[in-house]
């Protein structure tokens, strides 16, 4: 069997950030520190962290007065950073700089007296950070057809913005649902899919055409991971996401010489490695990589954990 590596895989800028701010604050300040949700959305991530020390909690509430608090990489609500203010915790966040770059732009726009469309998937925790950043009114769609049973008038000033981990091409269709509604909406020029989304969209989709299997290793919540699988499905590849080697169902390799192997931007590589072992497991198998973009992106950390920085906030 040949297995054929998407290039890029795996971990984004966003994400090696927000795991290295949780370690780092352990190093510094020592366990335990708490973490607003998962910090991103791989399991075997936050298993490794909660190992060194971390707790993840869904409220602030949850959180002891005076503890070490760190707002995952999918931003919060401004709500939650005001009651985080309210109690003195003492606040990194991990958000990404690349959704905090979204919230910026909402925040204008509605400063300029323009309703909001938020283009994005209900109930992700992205999705509600960014709607509870926006002081105005935001309408929430995620598909063409929903920009049609939007309740607006069309001549209304209206922006649009996007969640950052969307499929390309089903966003492109979205805005131009928007722009042929309302002419005189503004937004990106594209979109705010961020830069890792889309490499890992362009290099899934070239590894389409070559693979027979595609095999998305990421968790069930992660919404970059869940829009790979389904490029592989609209390409008529049979594509699954899996967590890890253990998900590996041999019945998915009847027949098959050449799997294609990604992982969303929240998998570590070690468990793309997993997978290959366990691909390895049931058969003599051959590994290439594809030739793709090569990612140099990096972003800087919170001033409170640069290495010159004292040990208190
Ligand atoms: Fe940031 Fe994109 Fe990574 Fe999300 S997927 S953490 S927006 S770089």
């Amino acid at each position: 069997m040949r297995v054929l590596l998407a290039q890029p895989r795996g971990f984004c800028a966003g994400v090696v950030r927000a795991i290295d701010i949780v370690e780092r604050s352990l190093e510094k300040f020592g366990a335990p520190v708490y973490v607003r949700h998962e910090i991103v959305h791989n399991r075997h991530v936050v298993e490794t962290l909660k190992a060194k020390g971390a707790v993840f909690v869904e409220e602030l509430s949850e959180i002891p007065d005076g503890a070490v608090t760190i707002f995952s990489a999918h931003g919060v609500a401004q709500s939650v950073v005001d009651e985080a203010a309210a109690r003195g915790l003492p606040v990194l966040d991990a958000t990404c700089p690349l959704v905090a770059k979204v919230h910026s732009q909402g925040k204008r726009y509605a400063a300029r007296g323009r309703a909001l469309v938020l283009i994005g998937h209900a109930g992700h925790p992205e999705v509600e950070g960014t709607l509870g950043q926006i002081d105005g009114p935001v309408h929430l769609v995620s598909s063409a057809e929903e920009v049609a049973r939007l309740d607006l008038p069309d001549d209304l000033p209206l922006a649009y913005i996007t969640q950052t981990t969307l499929s390309v091409d089903d966003t492109r269709g979205v805005i131009a649902a928007l722009r042929a509604r309302f002419p005189g909406i503004e937004g990106p020029d594209v979109s705010d899919i961020c830069y890792a989304t889309q490499n890992r969209q362009v290099a899934v989709r070239e590894l389409c055409t070559v693979v027979e299997l595609l095999l998305v290793v990421g968790s069930r919540n992660s919404s970059n991971s869940n829009r790979l699988r389904e490029i592989g499905v609209e390409q008529g590849v049979p594509s699954h996401l899996i967590a890890d080697g253990s998900e590996l169902d041999p019945a998915w390799l009847a027949g098959v010489g050449t799997v294609g192997l990604t992982a969303g931007a929240s998998a570590p590589e070690e468990l793309v490695l997993d997978v290959l072992a366990a691909l390895r497991r049931l058969g003599e198998v051959e590994v290439a990589a594809m030739t793709g973009i090569q990612e140099n992106i990096e972003f800087r950390l919170p001033a409170e954990l640069r290495t010159s920085s004292p040990a208190t906030f």
